[in-house]
């Protein structure tokens, strides 16, 4: 009896937490981006952006951001602002956004051709092609400068162009306004009457066009005889011609766009159309994150390799991606970033191969002028050269952020040069023969013209080239290397403590943090100091190839790399972090079935690895040619057997054919 009267109780319970975790859900993917269904915005993505902004009938405004840029971040209550007060002109020009770092939109970010975040760009309406936009650069990205930016952007519309929905913005010529003076008509006339540069007619023109009972002109106040017919003594000023021949200045409390608009906003018989706007809610409808992050723990004394190859991967493959071929300066850059990361990343043997690879191929190449499509073949490695693999997966996990829009990639960057840094201290050989190794700022200088070139959060980057200007080149050892790094660093999270980019669940603070390193932290005079000898000790620890634990970690096949997910690096099998086998050693479980693997392939002749490059005659083969050339020889040699039978047996056909003849 009373398990017959609990049970419909504990049915009732269990399906009150699941819609509970149900909304919970519901909630945190509606958080996944910086803007959601609720904002005034249409949200773009992959599937929508190109059918939305081609042949449009209205023109378009779409901000390009990323979810992890900081600026970003700071910047979007303004864009929703903006996109809020903008409303009533989505039929003539509409405010749109697309995530690029969401994973799905990747592609077409490149399309696009952004680089850089948030990148701003118009679209014209009725236009029948792709196109790419107009940017807009202006420094000034405040709401009202913006606004008269879009505006001057709608009148830049020709004829054909021209939005159906949108009136006419250009000014009415005196003798047109003072012909309605008098005159009967069915619905109002309002006549903004202002300078030339003056930007109030035109919006109060946008805002009421969604209005029936009225319509809104503009006029320019330089005639003094319209002034002096309508009574106006300052600009901007509104007069009302109402349906009856009454007319009348507009009596506003101040003659600014919000009173002009909410005035005639109010009049008798003045509604807003039952039009249904250009937007449509299939496409504003943004595709759920599909598979929800499951949140990983993790020890914060710890670095995680999952970050680091997961910020690599972002990095090569999307980040650099965006720029379609490298040349003058941005190549040399990216050349110096690869042999910095080939020397000094830390990382597991097939990421490091990859990398080597990457700079062998680089160096062999005499090009000035290299496609990125080829470097990502490379990335991706097409070729098929075993035991070389980068993960195409962002598992974040001491880059988690609380909310997916916080933390990952930028993180992920910093943890990545703080890495760096800590090897080129600990390791001074390693860039040994490639022109950097003289250079204690080599790995600083290479992050600062990577920042500057590549990062795509652009005020980052502008911020992070102030501090590198003032002090970098001050730097004269690897250890000072590594505090530079982690002071800017530090100021960076200063000015960014309480900022709109903060995860609440990792406030930006001083760090190392007490509890991680209690000796880096000291009193002088009732004030904090640090201790640079002990901090210096504390990032060489944390930052030591020892730290890096490779759980979660992805393989190849696998979804992480096998058995290793719950183990923590002591239970690993011994020599992946032991420094004595060196950073790039090859004992990873993950790296011990490759290698399995790859026995049983040469085992059966399936599949050798490819050589490392060579060099002959001063020109540098890399492993490409070198496959090439195996290929060449094996298909020539095959050619030549062909012909050999060929015309052994055409011989032998004559000589037959010749000896009937001869019976
Ligand atoms: C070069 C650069 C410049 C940036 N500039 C801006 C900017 O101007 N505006 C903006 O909004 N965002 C900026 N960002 C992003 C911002 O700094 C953070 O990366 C982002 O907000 C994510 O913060 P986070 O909480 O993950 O910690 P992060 O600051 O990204 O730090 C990552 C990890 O590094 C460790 N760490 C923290 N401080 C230090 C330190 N001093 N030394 C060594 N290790 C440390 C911690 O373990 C931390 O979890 C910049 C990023 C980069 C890479």
């Amino acid at each position: 009896m009373a398990t017959g009267s609990s049970s419909p109780c504990s049915i009732a319970f269990l399906l009150g937490l699941y819609s509970l975790f149900f909304s919970l859900f519901i909630c945190w993917t509606q958080a996944a981006h910086l803007y959601s269904s609720e904002d005034p915005v249409t949200i773009l993505h992959s599937g929508t952006v190109k059918q939305t902004l081609q042949n449009s009938s209205s023109a378009w405004l779409v901000q390009f951001y990323s979810s992890w840029c900081g600026h970003c971040i700071q910047y979007s209550p303004t864009w929703k602002a903006l996109a809020g007060d903008v409303k009533d002109w989505e039929p003539a020009i509409q405010i749109g956004v697309l995530d690029c770092a969401d994973e799905k939109n990747f592609d077409v970010c490149k399309e696009f051709g952004v680089h850089f975040y948030p990148t701003f760009r118009y679209f014209k309406a009725r236009n029948n092609k792709f196109d790419l936009g107009k940017p807009y650069r202006g420094a000034n990205r405040e709401l009202p400068t913006v606004r008269q930016v879009m505006v001057n952007f709608l009148q830049n519309h020709s004829q054909e162009e021209w939005p159906p929905a949108c009136p006419p913005l250009e000014s009415s010529r005196s003798s047109d306004v003072l012909a309605l003076l008098g005159k009967k008509k069915q619905q109002y006339t309002a006549v903004i009457i202002e300078d030339e540069n003056s930007f109030v007619g035109r919006e109060v023109i946008l805002d009421l066009m969604q209005y029936d009972g009225l319509t809104v002109m503009r006029a320019l106040g330089s005639d003094a005889s319209l002034l002096e017919k309508l009574g106006i003594l300052s600009l901007p000023a509104g007069y009302l011609f109402h349906p009856n021949g009454k007319h009348e200045l507009m009596k506003v409390h101040k003659t600014l766009r919000f009173f002009f608009s909410s005035f005639l906003k109010l009049l008798p018989g003045v509604r807003r159309r039952k039009l249904q706007s250009p937007r449509s809610s299939d496409l504003a409808v943004q595709e759920g994150d599909a598979a929800a992050t499951v949140w990983k723990e993790f020890d914060k004394s710890k670095v995680y390799m999952a970050d680091l190859e997961s910020g690599l991967h972002f990095l090569l493959r999307i980040e650099l991606a965006s720029h379609q071929t490298l040349e003058g300066k941005e190549l040399e850059t990216f050349k110096d970033f690869v042999t910095v990361i080939a020397k000094l990343f830390p990382g597991q043997q097939p990421v490091v191969k990859l990398l080597e690879t990457l700079l062998e191929w680089l160096v062999s190449l005499p090009l000035d002028r290299i496609p990125y499509d080829a470097i990502l073949d490379l990335v991706n490695n097409k070729m098929r050269i075993s035991g070389m693999y980068l993960t195409n997966k962002l598992e974040w996990v001491g880059c988690q952020g609380s909310q997916p829009a916080l933390r990952r990639y930028p993180c992920s960057l910093w943890t990545l040069f703080h890495t760096l840094t800590v090897q080129a201290a600990e390791r001074p050989d390693a860039l040994a023969n490639t022109g950097l190794e003289e250079n204690a700022q080599a790995v600083l200088q290479t992050m600062r013209r990577y920042i500057g070139s590549f990062f795509g959060c652009q005020e980052c980057g502008r911020h992070f080239e102030e501090m590198a200007k003032e002090s970098m080149d001050q730097v004269t050892t690897h250890n000072e290397a590594v505090l530079w790094l982690w002071r800017k660093h530090n100021t960076v999270n200063n000015r960014l403590a309480g900022a709109l980019s903060e995860d609440p669940q990792f406030p930006k603070t001083r760090w190392p943090t007490p509890d991680l390193c209690p000796a880096c932290h000291e009193e002088v005079e009732g004030l904090h100091a640090w201790n640079e000898k002990e901090v210096l000790a504390f990032l060489k620890r944390h930052y030591g190839a020892s730290n890096i634990s490779p759980k979660y970690t992805a393989g190849p096949e696998e979804g992480t790399a096998g058995g290793q997910e719950d183990k923590e690096p002591s239970e690993q099998k011994p020599g992946w972090e032991d420094p004595k086998y060196g950073a790039h050693s090859p004992k990873s479980p993950y790296l011990e079935k490759l290698q399995g693997k790859e026995r049983q392939e040469e085992g059966i002749g399936l599949h050798k690895e490819a050589k490392p490059g060579m060099s002959f005659l001063g020109l540098g083969f890399s492993n490409i040619d070198l496959s090439l050339c195996v290929l060449m020889y094996v298909s020539s040699g095959l050619f030549l057997m062909i012909m050999f039978f060929f015309f052994r047996m055409r011989s032998k056909r004559w000589k037959v054919r010749h000896n009937r003849f001869s019976i």
